[in-house]
């Protein structure tokens, strides 16, 4: 593998061609800083480019004219690609984010899923006929709402990249995708898979461009000539993104953004299944998850021996080369990542009560990588850990007194991704998820996430929702037609 990646040089894919900028990114491997690939660090000339290439390509090109089916079945060939070649996109995928590798071989799966499911929703989008009180017959019409810009964050670089561009090439649209700038390998290997096995996709669906957030990211909410902007990142940059539609020309937009997700755990749960996935819940992926657990509430009576059953168990959150299958938790993915996260560390140090971890490791052969050992804290919820998204490892364990309580603190947030709730007594889950604010609610478990299944936030979490089939709405318009079936004048005048 070493070899396919030593400093690999990538351009844009731009109109079914490959575009260079006159600037280039190092993207570089967390495991040990080395630069393993150069990517274009896209002017806003660049990616207005790329934006006229999905322009013309939704306006005016052949694409216009597939069939539904047609559509379906290059979603299907997009899949048998990522599946072919999972295990080269699983290997970038942890050489770029610092996943471990099983993590990532699931993920090419999960793209490989979304691909599949709306290849076969492609030919299932249709309007409805609609009884209205007159002479006449009234109907609706679903159509592509355009060019669409897909921004992609690098935790599952490749993965979230399918939950955008599945449903948009479902419903019609022409697309500019841009991968984080930390993590643009496995979306430039996919472009290049793309253009060597599906030689019916009409230039200009697909455009994928590198570069910086704000300037190349900018350009696609900014540009007067995009109809949506597909974002997921943080809920700041949720925060410039609308402004720039605002400013712009109002585009549609869906966000799927940052979360503080409680789980939380009645004294009644299994206290095996408890700490199992408590851990779980908040380390899969180095904790670099949106739905993360990163507040686990825990009821008074279970809370001592819940908190310490975590800190036995942390030996099994082995730390290591993510390219190992042993390893079950990589490096952060950049630097600055690393010395945010730290900086919460140093915050929870003065505020909270540090149970385990708060280190870099100190295993020589982890010396050049960017990892911290995972990290719990005993807090309550006005603590900033437990209040702040930190998007690594480390979680603020919260104790409660009762139902009501339970749900006074884990309602108390600014965001709404995602809540979990264990116990034995159904009624007491149920009415816990009748009354939590997320847009996602397990019971007895906590991260588990289907193709099949909606996607996003209440709150500051974001606007919309993907997967599912209310993640293809959003790259629909809805044209009402209303056929008069009656000669007659109207009779006013
Ligand atoms: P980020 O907001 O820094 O960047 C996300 C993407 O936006 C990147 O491609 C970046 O280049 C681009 N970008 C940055 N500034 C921009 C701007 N001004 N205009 C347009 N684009 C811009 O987020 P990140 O650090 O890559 O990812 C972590 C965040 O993503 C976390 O907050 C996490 O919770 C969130 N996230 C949410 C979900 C979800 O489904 N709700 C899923 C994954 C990650």
């Amino acid at each position: 593998m070493k070899s396919q990646t030593q400093t690999k040089t990538y351009s844009n894919y731009v109109n079914n061609e490959w575009v260079s900028s006159k600037r280039t990114r190092e993207v570089l491997n967390p495991f040990n800083g080395e630069t393993i690939a150069l990517v274009p660090e896209s002017s806003k000339k660049d990616v207005d480019t790329a934006i006229a290439a999905a322009r013309r390509a939704f306006d005016s090109g052949p694409w216009r004219d597939f069939t539904a089916q047609q559509r379906g079945r290059i979603l299907f060939a997009m899949a048998d690609i990522v599946r072919k070649n999972a295990a080269m996109l699983a290997e970038f995928e942890t050489l770029n984010c610092g996943k471990p590798i099983v993590e990532s071989e699931f993920d090419m799966n999960d793209t490989a899923n979304c691909f599949e499911y709306y290849g076969g929703l492609a030919t299932k989008i249709h309007g409805e006929t609609l009884p209205v009180p007159d002479n006449a017959l009234n109907m609706t019409l679903r159509e592509p709402v355009g060019v669409a810009g897909l921004i992609v964050p690098w935790n599952y670089p490749l993965m979230l990249a399918a939950w955008k561009l599945g449903p948009a090439l479902a419903a019609g649209c022409t697309v500019i995708l841009k991968p984080a700038e930390q993590t643009p390998i496995t979306t430039l290997e996919f472009a290049r898979l793309v253009r060597e096995s599906i030689s019916d996709l009409p230039a200009g669906v697909l455009n994928v461009v590198t570069g910086d957030g704000p300037i190349a990211g900018g350009a696609i909410v900014e540009s007067m000539e995009v109809d949506k902007v597909a974002f997921t990142g943080g809920t700041e940059t949720g925060r410039e993104v609308l402004k720039g539609v605002a400013a712009s020309n109002l585009k549609k937009v869906s966000l799927e953004l940052g979360g503080k997700s409680p789980n939380i755990f009645f004294s009644d749960a299994d206290l095996d299944a408890a700490a199992d996935g408590a851990l779980f819940g908040v380390f899969i992926n180095q904790g670099e998850v949106c739905s993360a657990g990163s507040r686990i509430l825990v009821q008074q009576d279970l809370f001592k021996k819940l908190v310490g059953r975590m800190k036995e168990m942390m030996p099994r959150v082995v730390l290591g080369n993510p390219l190992n299958r042993e390893t079950k938790m990589g490096p952060l993915v950049s630097k600055e990542h690393l010395e945010k996260v730290e900086g919460y560390i140093e915050i929870g140090r003065k505020e909270a009560k540090l149970v385990a971890g708060g280190r870099r490791p100190s295993s020589k052969e982890l010396k050049n990588g960017y990892f911290i050992e995972p990290t719990i804290f005993e807090s309550d919820n006005k603590a900033r850990i437990a209040r702040e998204e930190i998007f690594g490892p480390v979680v603020a364990c919260i104790p409660f007194k009762d139902e009501t309580d339970a749900l006074q603190i884990a309602n108390d947030t600014p965001y709404g991704l995602a809540a979990a709730v264990w116990s034995r007594d159904i009624f007491k889950c149920l009415r816990m998820v009748k009354s939590l604010r997320a847009g996602i609610v397990w019971v007895n478990t906590m991260q588990p996430c289907y193709v099949e299944s909606p996607w996003g936030g209440y709150k500051q979490s974001g606007h919309g929702r993907e997967l599912s089939l209310h993640g293809v709405e959003e790259f629909l318009e809805t044209k009402q037609v209303h056929i008069n079936l009656s000669e007659r004048p109207i009779g006013w005048y």
